[in-house]
């Protein structure tokens, strides 16, 4: 999981900058971080619900919980909100380097996701996970990392 964060921090930096470069507008680094690092903070929710208020590091970045608990909620990982932050830039070019960056870093997080947690290719739309009511059995070809 360390690697998959060190991966999602360096896209999200790239990003940024190819953003921040074509916009003129460097702000867009680290709003590309809090929008394709960060993310990954919506786990901590998962965890809090399968396992209460006590928190061990080690048991969280196993991703066991998803496992005992048979569900997989991450509520802000969902393609439909990098679709949404795109359009917006389309509507509002002068604020492309804010809608570019939390879009574009959103999506290729979701994109990574996808590919490299062997997930069924729709689980990373919120819809999708509350159309099979959150079943870790039915989003994940295997077992999240
Ligand atoms: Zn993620």
């Amino acid at each position: 999981m360390f690697i998959d964060e060190f991966i999602h921090f360096v896209l999200s930096v790239a990003i940024g900058l190819v953003v921040g470069k074509l916009t003129g507008n460097f702000w867009a680094v680290p709003l590309a971080i809090a929008s394709g690092f960060f993310l990954d903070a919506d786990h901590l929710i998962d965890y809090f619900i399968h396992r209460g208020w006590k928190f061990n590091i080690n048991d969280f970045f196993s991703g066991k919980h998803f496992d005992d608990s048979g569900k997989v909620y991450v509520f802000f990982h969902g393609f439909e909100f990098a679709i949404i932050l795109i359009v917006l830039s389309l509507i509002f070019p002068n604020l492309g380097w804010l809608f570019f960056s939390l879009g574009f870093a959103n999506l290729f997080h979701l994109f990574y996701d996808t590919f490299c947690n062997g997930a069924v290719w729709p689980t990373y739309f919120l819809t999708f996970r509350i159309a099979k009511n959150f079943d870790h059995k039915k989003l994940w070809i295997k077992n999240e990392k």
